[in-house]
């Protein structure tokens, strides 16, 4: 007998005719699909679809979600993602009947729990943020920046001019350029500094009156604070430029300090990252943005207000640059953020950020003698080695994240910042014991005296997952997701 080293495709698992469902019998009049469907919009051949028993399906999907590593399962210290758990309480409030069965179209005098909660949440993060008003709508943090960044243009539009320019630092996520791109704007980088922020001479020297804005992430990509913020907010200010802050770090700032008060006109706020929402796969994502004075009169619309006692739906702005989503957002999302902003209070929100910080400076602590430590600088809530020192010896971050597997870790995010070569961006959060984050110190320390003592152990990992090293580029490139007999 030869056991397969994979799980069968769930194709491979299917026999003809079986079935995982039963329906109650039918009680109206059957009719035939070409009275109901146009000729031309139906099939000619039968779908291919797998048939399976109910427990064939469970146990397919059980099976192969336990062959990833995911947030339930084990540490998960990717940087700049703020991998916390998902609190379980979020996915029972989300799956309330009332929230869950409300069609987006019901009217307002039906939904007004859901405009509720969608008012109260936009005010939490105003409040959060130190920021005038904010939109649900953006699904993710790249579309909150691009929103943001269309209310900046739309903002000097009326001004007269839209300007040509945003000035992006060279420690930014990839998203930023990205999104300056997208709403029209070149990107123009700015250097960082040898303590890890925005070199103030390089600045003054691409501030013009051509500059549209500055999109800065503080506490930034390396995990340190930007604290020359204020001097940053006055040369901006003094050319009549937007600051737009990209929020993805808040869960270092919670209670502690606030976007609004360093001068930002504009920040999206990841709620996958820093307020508990799934990420990705598990997601959808959600990316709410919040802003000053200057651009509330261009936040998409609707906005919910309340009038009388009332949650309304208002569509009454006429300088809106108008809707980024479909109806109101990912709304299961912003319930889930909802349900963990009242669960911890201020008081605990700002405990979230005090125990990321600690978290990352302990592990920290325990791990810069075994790696390089480029930015020397106090850190908050993430922080950046190098494998520059174990590549000397021939290993790359690339394999030490591999390794990382063997030890039931996944791995931080490698190779970005792009400022740090062979990066290794560590963000424990807060919600991981000491046991914890002492094991994963452990194993990084120990991968370390691999590299010198069995070198192959560590360029041949992972050895215990269920697949080696994938080629993940032509995963991207030669995307094939039909199954073929
Ligand atoms: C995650 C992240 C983004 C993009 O957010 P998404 O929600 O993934 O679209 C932007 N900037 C930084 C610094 C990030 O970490």
């Amino acid at each position: 007998m030869t056991i397969p080293k994979y799980d069968k495709l769930i194709f491979e698992i299917s026999k003809p005719g079986r079935k995982g469902y039963t329906l109650p019998p039918n009680d109206v009049p059957p009719k035939d699909v070409t009275e109901l469907i146009p000729e031309k919009f139906l099939r000619k051949v039968p779908a291919n679809l797998p048939e399976t028993s109910e427990n064939q399906v469970v146990r397919h999907y059980v099976n192969i979600s336990t062959k990833n590593h995911h947030i339930d399962k084990g540490f998960y210290p990717l940087g700049s993602c703020t991998m916390k758990y998902n609190p379980k309480v979020n996915e029972v409030t989300s799956s309330m009947p009332g929230f869950r069965n409300t069609h987006p179209h019901t009217p307002e005098q039906h939904s007004q729990g859901a405009l509720e909660l969608m008012y109260e949440l936009a005010g939490m993060l105003t409040e959060i943020s130190g920021l005038k008003a904010a939109s649900l709508q953006p699904a993710a943090g790249a579309q909150g920046e691009l929103t943001g960044l269309l209310m900046i243009r739309a903002y000097h539009d009326k001004q007269g001019n839209p300007r040509k320019k945003i000035i992006v630092p060279d420690s930014a996520h990839g998203t930023n350029p990205a999104s300056v791109t997208l709403a029209g704007y070149e990107s123009v980088n700015v250097k960082s500094n040898e303590s890890g922020t925005v070199d103030l001479e390089d600045l003054g020297r691409v501030v013009d009156e051509d500059v549209a804005g500055i999109m800065l992430t503080n506490p930034n990509t390396l995990g340190i604070f930007e604290s020359q913020i204020i001097q940053i907010e006055k040369m901006m200010r003094d050319v009549g430029a937007l600051l737009y802050m990209d929020g993805a770090n808040l869960n270092a700032l919670l209670g502690i300090s606030r976007p609004g008060d360093m001068g930002f006109d504009c920040v999206h706020i990841n709620l996958h990252k820093t307020f508990s929402t799934p990420h990705g796969g598990g997601g959808p994502g959600s990316g709410p943005v919040a802003v000053s004075e200057r651009l509330e009169p261009f936040l998409p619309v609707p906005r919910v207000i309340k009038a009388d006692g009332r949650y309304r739906l208002d569509y009454d702005y006429p300088d809106s640059i108008g809707k980024v989503h479909a109806f109101f957002g990912n709304f299961g999302m912003l319930v889930r953020a909802y349900t963990y902003m009242r669960m911890h209070g201020p008081e605990g929100l700002r405990g979230i950020s005090e125990n990321a910080i600690i978290n990352a400076n302990y592990l920290l602590a325990r791990l810069r003698d075994h790696y390089e430590l480029k930015y020397d600088a106090p850190v908050m809530h993430e922080f950046v080695l190098s494998a520059s020192r174990q590549k000397a010896m021939g290993v790359r971050a690339m394999d030490i994240a591999k390794r990382l597997l063997d030890y039931g870790f996944h791995s931080p995010t490698v190779y970005f910042p792009l400022i740090v070569k062979e990066a290794l961006m560590i963000e424990p959060t807060e919600t991981e014991t000491k046991e914890t984050l002492d094991a994963f110190a452990d194993a990084l320390i120990k991968i370390n005296e691999e590299v010198k003592s069995d070198q192959d152990l560590v360029l041949q990992a992972p050895h215990t997952t269920p697949v080696k090293r994938l080629d993940d580029v032509r995963a991207a490139k030669e995307i094939n997701l039909c199954y073929k007999e």
